[in-house]
């Protein structure tokens, strides 16, 4: 995991890459009308800088005009400001955009350590917290920047004198950009979009709505009963849908045939939850038994929680009435008004795929089909067979049988850290020794570890990456009373990971603009290419090539799984969209007819079931606005960059020549670190060389 720091919240909240010269007006928005004054603003400014600033001037007045509301200033003050702050030639462009990229290092920078030490005490372990820790917590001293920057005019000065770009263009000319051009094409994402506080407060509103809904989705698993009234689950077991019921379910593949009665409960009661014929009663509640297959509900006959069961209680088995899909249409309709003010990412999904991602939504079907579709998936599904014994079924899609890490003595590994780690303190004077150990030169090394502070968490630990180039990052690390176990350094090594990435490629980057990696995959990636290397540290002898299959595999499976998701995820934006006035009802039969046409089409062939409706059970679906299919394109981009530093066998330098290439576009930055764009290629080349070596 990685804790993002406020500037990739903000840019990957607001960037916006838009279409240069044909910036449509918003909707809904006042603003001085373009004509007259535009025209003659024109030919002034060409008169008094030349015809080669022509198509500048045009485009800056057009895109400065889309933003601006009346409530700005008028006519002359538009006129006013115009003439005030166009830089008219190169050195007065250079200067302007110098100073942009100062203060906003700044601001971000310093907004950053702000929210650092407001969060302080509640992200260390540092004894216990205060009540006002909670408070200081959700404390964001960036949170209104964009607002304030158009009413002080900092952003219209950027609109006036920088170009927005479409992804289109950035994908069509941005091998041939200079990295200056990459660095104000990043500046101007930030102004992209004026969205209004209303539809920002709105938006907030339906997904903290949909966040509560979600984290109160829970089952009590003692009170699932079978058709002779037995409990197939231990007592005091609550879970939450739909993690805790799929890592229960997979839970149980350790006790080979014995666990699939539980694994067949487990998928009849998510399945209950996404036609939402699952009792209202059960959500959550205790005081409850239910059969879910019969769907029978019965006052609960033992007590597992300390509600008592009230005498004469009588449940109601009436279903839930399409609450998730009502949560989800209100996710919808929030985020839909943000539309006019996102001029040319006019939808959620425009918005999600071409900014957030920035890889076109075909692109990404694509990949997504590639990977369901592909001739390894029944080769795979037959070795789970062969382990399994029996035909596969539609929960094997969490099959999680698969052994990277089989032979692994933890007892003892814990006991040689806590030796070696007994503090935060100990880990941090050792960094140099570790990343040493992992390819990087002395001289790198303890470079990098003079910019990484280590701190106690309270969690299980994170990485903070600095925003501002004096600043250093935070490697926040668990490290027990009897010191760091396994576990801990397992994580440690993740996040430091993380740290690496994130000092080379804010200290390292030639443009404090482009500081970072295209989106948050590839930070994942990287870290777990440390993550990869964690026995060679403590000297234990790396994962042989049986078990690297047994990964690929295991990665591979994981891919098709949640792909699937993926295209439903995606198709039910779209449904949405089609049919903006739908009810919850008509959103839950869609969301069905979705789920069994990418089942039927992926899945049926090789787990049975048609008509199977358990790819709707993610509750990102439900709260996290077309999320889900970045976990698929995660895993690619995993392989290409693994694939990259595993060839050129030197992962110091190949880690630092990837990580200082800037916020490029996820596939030209691919291009240039491994050859190839974004892609499945490197996945399914792993999985086929595994089918073969585990043969
Ligand atoms: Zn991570």
């Amino acid at each position: 995991m990685k804790r993002l720091g406020l500037v990739p919240l903000i840019l990957f909240a607001l960037v916006s890459p838009t279409a240069g010269a044909q910036v449509p007006r918003p909707a809904g928005q006042s603003s001085a009308e373009p004509g007259p004054v535009t025209a003659r603003l024109t030919q002034e400014l060409v008169a008094q800088y030349g015809e080669g600033q022509s198509a500048r001037i045009q485009r800056g007045l057009q895109q400065t005009r889309t933003f601006w509301r009346a409530a700005d200033g008028d006519e002359r003050t538009f006129e006013a400001f115009v003439r005030a702050q166009f830089a008219g030639d190169a050195k007065a462009l250079d200067a302007l955009f110098q100073r942009l990229e100062f203060v906003l290092e700044s601001h971000f920078g310093h907004a950053h350590e702000i929210g650092r030490d407001f969060r302080w005490h509640t992200d260390l372990d540092l004894g216990p917290m205060l009540p006002i820790d909670e408070l200081l917590s959700g404390y964001d001293a960036g949170a209104h920047f964009i607002e304030d920057a158009f009413t002080s005019k900092l952003a219209f000065v950027v609109l006036l004198n920088f170009p927005l770009s479409s992804l289109e263009e950035r994908l069509q000319g941005g091998e041939t950009w200079t990295r200056r051009q990459w660095a104000e094409a990043r500046l101007v994402d930030l102004f992209a979009k004026r969205i209004p506080a209303e539809v920002n407060q709105a938006f907030a509103e339906a997904s903290g709505q949909a966040e509560r809904y979600i984290a109160s989705y829970n089952i009590w698993m003692h009170h699932l009963v079978d058709a002779k009234g037995q409990r197939l689950f231990e007592p005091k077991k609550r879970l939450l849908s739909h993690w805790n019921l799929r890592d229960e379910l997979k839970s149980r593949y350790a006790q080979g045939p014995a666990g699939l009665v539980h694994q067949r409960t487990i998928q009849k009661v998510m399945e209950r939850i996404v036609t939402q014929t699952i009792p209202a009663a059960v959500i959550d509640n205790p005081l409850v038994d239910w059969n879910p297959l019969t769907n029978e509900v019965k006052a609960a006959s033992v007590q597992d929680s300390d509600r008592p069961i009230p005498a004469g209680f009588k449940p109601s088995a009436a279903p839930e009435p399409d609450t998730r899909y009502k949560v989800l249409l209100d996710c919808f309709l929030a985020a839909r008004q943000a539309d006019p003010f996102s001029p040319t990412a006019p939808t959620h999904i425009a918005r999600s795929f071409d900014e957030g991602r920035q890889l076109p939504e075909v692109r990404v079907k694509q990949m997504l089909e590639t990977a369901c579709g592909s001739p390894l998936v029944k080769q795979v599904a037959q070795v789970i067979e062969r382990r399994l014994g029996r035909k596969l079924e539609p929960f094997d899609i969490w099959f999680n049988g698969f052994r990277p890490g089989a032979g692994l003595d933890e007892a003892k590994l814990d006991a040689l850290l806590k030796a070696k780690y007994p503090t935060p303190a100990a880990y941090k004077a050792d960094m140099p020794n570790l990343l040493r150990g992992l390819g990087f030169s002395p001289e790198r090394s303890a470079w990098l570890a003079s910019r990484i502070e280590v701190d106690p968490a309270r969690g299980s630990g994170h990485a903070m990456g600095a925003q501002r180039r004096a600043d250093n990052a935070h490697l926040r690390t668990r490290v027990g009373r009897d010191g760091m176990d396994y576990k801990g350094f397992n994580i440690a090594v993740h996040e430091m990971g993380h740290n690496v990435e994130q000092t080379f490629s804010l200290v390292n980057v030639d443009h404090w603009l482009l500081n970072g990696v295209p989106n948050t995959a590839f930070t994942e990636a990287l870290a777990f290419v440390f993550q990869a290397q964690d026995l060679k540290l403590l000297g234990q002898p790396l994962p042989d090539q049986k078990a690297l299959a047994e990964k690929a595999l295991n990665d591979f499976w994981m891919t098709y799984e949640i792909a699937g998701v993926g295209l439903v995820d995606t198709a039910v934006w779209h449904w949405m969209y089609d049919h903006p006035a739908a009810t919850p009802t008509q959103l839950k039969e869609a969301v069905l007819a979705i789920s069994k046409e990418v089942w039927n089409r992926y899945y049926a062939p090789v787990l049975g079931q048609k008509d199977c409706v358990l790819l709707g059970i993610y509750s990102h679906m439900i709260h996290s606005f077309l999320y889900l299919p970045d976990y698929s394109i995660g895993h690619m981009i995993a392989f290409q960059i693994e694939h990259e530093i595993d060839k050129t066998g030197k992962l110091g330098e190949t880690f630092e020549r990837m990580a200082t290439q800037g916020r490029l576009t996820p596939d030209l930055w691919m291009k240039k670190a491994t050859g190839r764009p974004v892609g499945p290629e490197a996945l399914l080349e792993a999985t086929t060389k595994a089918l073969a070596t585990l043969r």
